[in-house]
């Protein structure tokens, strides 16, 4: 299994630090509003390297923060008139119902910023014991850029080249300006932590390196995020990770490009957007997740209406695939593979053969959703009705087309749910209900059957339901 390494900036073998076993950090949402499409790709694309690994037998255990403290998180509680902590609630409750509508599984852990602090402080004070850290006289630290050695590694730029970018700006308390922040001292009407430099609160980047040490240890395997993380925030967390725990932070850095829109990224700032919640009302979350996994995570992708009904009308024909293999599984022959069958179901392992080279080949998604839709073709006319399908064909052809959907995490939602089953359950309930006195919660269950669309009907054998 082979990665693109943004530190080597070469294709790499994935070596596990411990054989069976891969940690991986994720940089989260910032949870201040609705995530945008451009932000999905990043949590998509990782949701499938993780199933990947897991798909080829690896224990993962996978991190991903949310930054609960924040400028912006502040700014928009005070227009709000509630506290940033209730900010952030919010929006962590609206990332996950995005996250679960995009099929995104959720991480091994979801820390926070604020539940942190302690480490957070530990790891500024260890920097400041091994000189790579300043307080100043305000109560801010500051992170001494230049003492580290490997500084611009990541992103490939000389330190000369980000010295002579850098100017120091009036006023400024910092001893270089490449200096950054690790704790900002509390202003007045900020939410504020007790810390030996007085009350404050942490930079964005000692977050990630405090909390990536705490689940998941010194060094890990991976570490991914978008491109624009590169520099400065992946640089900061080398920086601060090194200089704290004096050894590699991580193995291999993973960076998606970026989402365009007519050529420009995607982002909150240009205010070129659509939020996952607007795209998903026009095209439905999974179509959303169909169209990222058909292009490969590295390279720029265009958004366009014209795209996204591609995508869906893809999702139809994967949909319609799995419907028909389905309805064969119920209805088809009973008896042995007929010859189309047998010749299809030979051909299986070379789908999978080529669907695990292209993930192989630094997570190609573009190339196994197409392995993925040429199985379907083929499937498709085997099991086409002049074939006489059989019950076991069809189960054969429909598991192949699962192990593969499984691993992109694709045929989640369209599942029609099974109306009898949930009729009983809730006429079950109301009758505890029932049984327990709780005459409101039995009326609400008979309410809600009603919206349903479900009449009760109470006889001498108990309870039945029709439609009305
Ligand atoms: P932000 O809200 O800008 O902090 O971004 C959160 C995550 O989404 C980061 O991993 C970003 O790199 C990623 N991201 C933001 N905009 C885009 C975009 N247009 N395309 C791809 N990734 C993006
Ligand atoms: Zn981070």
């Amino acid at each position: 299994m082979k990665i693109f390494n943004s530190m080597s900036r070469q294709k790499e073998e994935f070596v596990p630090i411990e054989p069976g076993k891969v940690r991986m950090y994720a940089c989260g949402p910032t949870v201040y509003n609705l995530i945008h499409v451009g932000n999905a790709r990043p949590i998509i694309l990782f949701d499938v390297l993780r199933r990947y690994l897991e798909y080829r037998d690896y224990q993962v255990t996978f991190v991903q923060n949310f930054t609960d403290v924040d400028d912006k998180i502040i700014k928009r509680a005070n227009e709000e008139g509630i506290t940033s902590q209730e900010v952030a609630e919010k929006y962590i409750q609206e990332y996950f119902t995005d996250a679960e509508g995009l099929g995104v599984r959720a991480a091994t852990i979801h820390p926070k910023a604020t539940e942190n602090m302690e480490q957070i402080i530990a790891m500024v004070q260890t920097l400041i014991e091994r000189g790579y850290a300043y307080p100043v006289e305000n109560g801010d630290v500051y992170y001494r850029t230049l003492k580290f050695q490997g500084y611009g590694k990541l992103s490939h730029q000389p330190i000369e080249d980000l010295q002579s970018g850098a100017r120091i700006a009036v006023g400024d308390v910092k001893e270089n300006p490449l200096d950054f922040a690790l704790w900002k001292s509390a202003k007045p009407g900020e939410p504020a932590w007790d810390s030996p430099w007085g009350p404050g609160r942490p930079g964005w980047h000692i977050e990630c390196s405090a909390m990536s040490n705490r689940y998941l240890g010194k060094t890990i395997d991976i570490h991914c995020g978008g491109e624009d993380l590169q520099f400065p925030h992946h640089e900061n967390e080398i920086a601060q990770s090194e200089a704290a725990n004096n050894c590699e932070f991580v193995h291999y850095w993973m960076h998606n490009g970026f989402l365009n829109i007519d050529n420009r990224k995607m982002s909150k700032s240009l205010g070129n957007f659509f939020t996952v919640r607007e795209a998903a009302a026009a095209y439905g979350y999974e179509t959303i997740r169909l169209f990222m996994l058909s292009a490969h995570y590295r390279t720029p992708l265009n958004y366009s209406a014209e795209i996204l009904q591609q995508a869906q009308n893809s999702l139809d024909r994967l949909y319609s695939a799995a419907d028909n293999l389905k309805y064969l599984v119920e209805n088809g022959g009973e008896g042995a593979l007929n010859q189309a069958e047998t010749d299809v179901i030979a051909t299986f392992g070379g789908y999978r053969e080529r669907f695990d080279a292209a993930m192989d080949d630094d997570f190609n998604t573009a190339n196994a959703v197409s392995v993925l839709f040429e199985l379907v073709r083929a499937v498709n006319s085997a099991t086409a009705a002049d074939n006489q399908p059989t019950r076991a064909g069809a189960q054969a052809c429909l598991d192949m087309i699962h192990e593969l959907t499984k691993v992109l995490g694709l045929l989640y939602s369209r599942q029609e749910e099974n109306l009898d089953d949930k009729v009983e359950q809730m006429i079950a309930d109301r009758q505890a209900a029932r049984a327990a006195k709780n005459w409101a919660e039995a009326d609400r269950i008979r309410d809600e059957l009603k919206a349903m669309g479900i009449e009760l009907k109470d006889t001498k054998q108990g309870v039945q339901w029709k439609k009305c």
